[in-house]
Order: structure tokens, then sequence, then C-alpha cells
């Protein structure tokens, strides 16, 4: 048996959380042999990081070898493999390699996989990393219809990438991108999906992924989780030439799939002829059945925890993430978490809430590395001000979409108020009052209210006095408030 290796810091994850916690450890303590084991061969860093206001944050992410980090970093060592089994109680992690690691403290970054709607069936996808991209892709290419499940923003992006090519979107809500958008906002992005040509986001240079040098070794099916324009660079084309038509279907959900065959057997084979010669059919819970190529399910995430249960006794929260504290840490002595693997339990600033984001897996990773330093030094330690106000900048069909605070009214009482402006293909504001003060917002399309907003959220200042003119367009409201 290899000997065991002994760690004061041990990472687990080389998506952004676990990089950013080890890249942060590393360089606090620089004696100190750091360990990041990670299933997947390339790790996830943060590039050209920018602080765009107190809150916003926007960043590009590389996909590097592990040979980069520990350039950088000469006390990081990266071990690629997977953690088999964790002994909390003896604080030891065994990896899939045979390796054994005795920790002081430990971080679990391991990340989400998607939730399927079923398992192992190959006409059913799920988007989650650089290989499953790329199967979606392969597959596309020959297809002339596909059927999207879910209403999250993987589905909202997808639906929108996707060229010559049928597609059914399913949602279970009465509007689409419910995780971010109320129905007004939904209303200003459907025209998008009617044009017949789609401005592509490939002139906007966030990510890169260096999709071809993956040394073998670790499963494809524990990669890290993609983020902001995964599908830049990867062309989303189907086979059915000028033919992008969305088709919504709200209210609904996946029902069942059926092989060609299935089909001949099942209560629906006279329908057969009627839905044309396809792969697969769906059939969705409001009664209607699609012939398609394939499905691709995006209806959320699984904290990906398997690997560390068995044995130990990690609270789990109702989502199954690892429930952490307000120092990141979970139940088991000196285990932290961050990133999708975990669920806050703190009670949250009025102003926050936890989402399985890209923005939210650094500081949640950069956080926790602090904690643990902290716990090393015997140091006190307050939550960073990152968690007082949920903030998010993304780009869905094109357009820049800016949320911070309760932008869809979280958890407010009835009594809330929404101020809305909107101006076709152009912009879509909406702004959520609660007791006269500003709790949060959506701002689509190039706005530049952001920063104003978000001072008026955090400062909480009485607005009653101003009424709509809040959202006049006549009104310099950044002078306004200067
Ligand atoms: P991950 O990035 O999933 O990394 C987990 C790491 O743990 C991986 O390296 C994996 O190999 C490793 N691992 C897993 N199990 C083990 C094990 N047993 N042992 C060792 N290592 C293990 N977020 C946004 O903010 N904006 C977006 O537009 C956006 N779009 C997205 C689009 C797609 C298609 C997907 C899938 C996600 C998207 N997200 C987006 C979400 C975002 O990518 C995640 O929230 C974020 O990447 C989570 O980071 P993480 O480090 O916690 O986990």
């Amino acid at each position: 048996m290899a000997a065991e290796i002994q760690a004061s810091i041990v990472i687990v994850g080389g998506g952004i959380a676990g990089v950013t916690c080890a890249e942060q450890i590393a360089s606090q303590f620089p004696s100190d042999e750091i360990f990041l084991l990670s299933a997947s061969p390339l790790l996830k860093t943060v590039t050209n990081f920018k602080q765009v206001s107190k809150t916003l944050e926007e960043f590009d992410i590389e996909e590097k070898p592990s040979s980069d980090l520990e350039n950088k970093f000469p006390n990081l060592r990266v071990v690629l493999s997977a953690v088999k089994h964790l002994k909390a109680k003896e604080h030891l992690v065994e990896t899939e390699s045979g390796q054994t690691f005795r920790y002081k403290k430990l971080c679990l970054c391991s990340g989400a996989r998607p939730k399927l709607l079923i398992q192992e069936n190959p006409l059913v996808l799920g988007i989650r990393d650089t290989d499953s991209a790329q199967e979606f892709q392969k597959r596309l290419s020959k297809a002339r219809r596909i059927v999207v499940i879910g209403n999250g923003g993987i589905a909202l992006e997808l639906v929108y990438e996707v060229e010559d090519c049928e597609v059914i979107w399913a949602v279970k809500d009465k509007a689409i991108g419910n995780t971010f958008f109320d129905s007004g906002a939904a209303q200003f992005l459907i025209p998008s999906l009617q044009t017949e040509v789609r401005e592509r986001t490939f002139s906007c240079k966030r990510a890169r992924y260096t999709t071809g040098a993956s040394p073998g070794g670790c499963s494809g099916e524990l990669g890290s989780a993609l983020g902001p324009d995964w599908h830049e660079g990867i062309e989303l084309k189907g086979v059915q030439q000028s033919s992008t038509a969305v088709q919504i279907e709200y209210e609904c959900e996946f029902e069942q799939i059926y092989s060609q065959q299935q089909l001949s057997h099942s209560g629906y084979s006279s329908e057969k002829s009627e839905l044309g010669e396809w792969p697969a059919y769906v059939r969705l819970t409001n009664g209607k059945i699609y012939g398609c190529d394939f499905v691709v399910s995006a209806t959320g995430v699984v904290p990906n925890t398997d690997p560390f249960l068995n044995g130990n006794d990690f609270e789990l929260a109702a989502d199954g993430g690892l429930s952490v504290n307000d120092h990141m840490r979970t139940s088991e002595q000196d285990v932290f978490a961050a990133g999708d693997v975990c669920s806050t339990s703190w009670e949250p600033s009025a102003l926050w809430q936890q989402m399985r984001l890209w923005t939210q897996a650094r500081q949640m990773g950069w956080f926790a590395a602090r904690c643990m330093a902290a716990d090393l030094l015997q140091e006190p330690i307050e939550l960073d001000f990152c968690f007082e106000l949920f903030s998010h900048i993304t780009k869905f069909f094109n357009y820049k979409v800016v949320l911070l605070g309760k932008y869809n009214a979280q958890g407010l009482s009835h009594d809330h108020e929404l101020l809305v402006r909107c101006t076709k293909g152009q912009e879509y504001v909406k702004v959520v009052l609660s007791g006269g003060r500003m709790v949060g917002t959506v701002l689509i399309g190039e706005t530049d209210l952001e920063e104003t907003f978000e001072n008026l959220i955090l400062n909480q200042m009485d607005l009653s006095p101003y009424g709509e003119a809040l959202l006049d367009p006549n009104i310099d409201i950044e002078d306004y408030f200067d």
C-alpha cells in the first residue's frame, strides 16, 4: 500500500471554486505544501478579473493544464485523480489512483452534475462539461429537431444558440427563463428567438476552452462545469438549413420518452405515421407528443457529494448540497466546502441568495481559503462583503443582463412594488421596491444603470418621494443621486 501523504491543506476539485481556493491558500502559506485533487485533467482558472462595481464582477475563464498552476505556485501539487473516499473522523482522503492524504484542513469543491430526466438513455443528453458540450455538438450536427426540457440558464442559452435545427422547448412555468426573469422580461426577450438571423455571441470573448488536449485517465463524468459562453467557438448547427424555429410549450414537463420500437408497442402507436419517422418520441405532460432526434435535459444540477458521504456525518441541505455555515464549514470537523457542491445554511443578508453560478463559485472558493487560513492562524474572520448583495452579470439572447438583490422579488411579501421601463428591442429595466426602498433590479440591454442602482440598493435610501420618476428616461438618474 502506498505511503500516507501528510498535507496541511487538501482541496478537492479543479473547477473555479477549487482552483481559486487553492491559489489563495497557496499564496497565503508559501512554505506549506498544498494539494489540489482533481478528477478533471484541465483546471479552470480565473483571468482578467475586473471589479465592475462594489459587488459586480467580471472575469474570463481559462482551462489550463495543471503544470501551469504548479509553476505559478511552487508549493501547490496537483494530483489528477478523483477522490473515492473520505474518512472525515480520521482526516483522510483516498484517491482512485490509490494515494491517501492526511489533512489538517480539507475543502470540498467537487461541483455538481446535471439532474438528468432519465439516467443512461442515449437519447437524453445533459450538458455540463466540455465533453458533454462536444457530444451535444456532434449529435446536433445530424439533427433536424431537438426537444429541450428545462427553464434555467442553460436552456435559455441553448435555444438561442442552436441554428438550422427545429427546437421544441418545454418549460414548466408560464414564462421563459423563470430562474432569472419575470414574465415581462421574458416577453421582452421572446422576439429575439423569432428573429430569422440571430446575432451570435461569438464576438464576446469571455471564456476560452481548450478542448483538444485532455490527458487520459480521468473520468469524463466528473469534468468541471462549463460557464458563461460555454458555446463560444462551438458551432451549434443542425441539418435543417435555415430552419431555426423555436416552439415553446409552456407549463408542461417531460413525461415519457419512447424509441421508435417502444412507440410502436405503446398506446400511441396509431399516432406514429402522423408524427413521422424519428429516433425518439417525447410525450409532455400537456399530452403532446413530438418526434425528435434527441432530448436535452437542462433541469438543474445535483451536488457531487457521493464520494464523501459514506461513513461520515455531513449535514445535507434539502437540495442535496453539503450544508456550510458562514465560515464555509461543513458539519464535519476541519472539512470546508465551496461552490456548486455546497448549500449555504447561514441566515443570509436580506439582499443575497445562493445560486449555483460561476461568480459565487469563485467568491466561495476564495472565502473558504480565507476561512481555513483564519482557522489555522486562530484569527477571527467575518462574512465577506460579497455575500451582502446578490449580483450577477451575464448575457442572454445577446443582451447584457445585470441582476441585483431580490431581482425577482424572491421571498418578499405582497406589498412590494415593481417599476418597469421597456423599450422594445433595446432595454428592459425593472426595479423592485419594498417599503419604498430598492431591493432588487433586472437590467437588460446597455442601460448603464447598474452602479447607481447598486448604490441605491446598498444604501437603502427611501425612494418613495421619487415615485415613477425613478425610471423616467428624461431624468439622468446618475446625476440625480450623485
Ligand atoms: P465545477 O466547475 O463543476 O468543478 C468541480 C470540479 O470537481 C471538477 O474539476 C471535477 O472534475 C472535480 N470533481 C468532481 N468530483 C470529484 C472527485 N470525486 N474527486 C476529485 N475531483 C472531483 N454560471 C454562470 O455564472 N453563468 C453562466 O452563464 C453559466 N452557464 C453555465 C452553462 C452550463 C452548460 C453549465 C453546465 C453551467 C453554467 N454555469 C453558469 C454554472 C457554473 O458553471 C457553475 O456554477 C460553476 O462552474 C461551479 O464551479 P465549481 O468549481 O463549484 O464546480
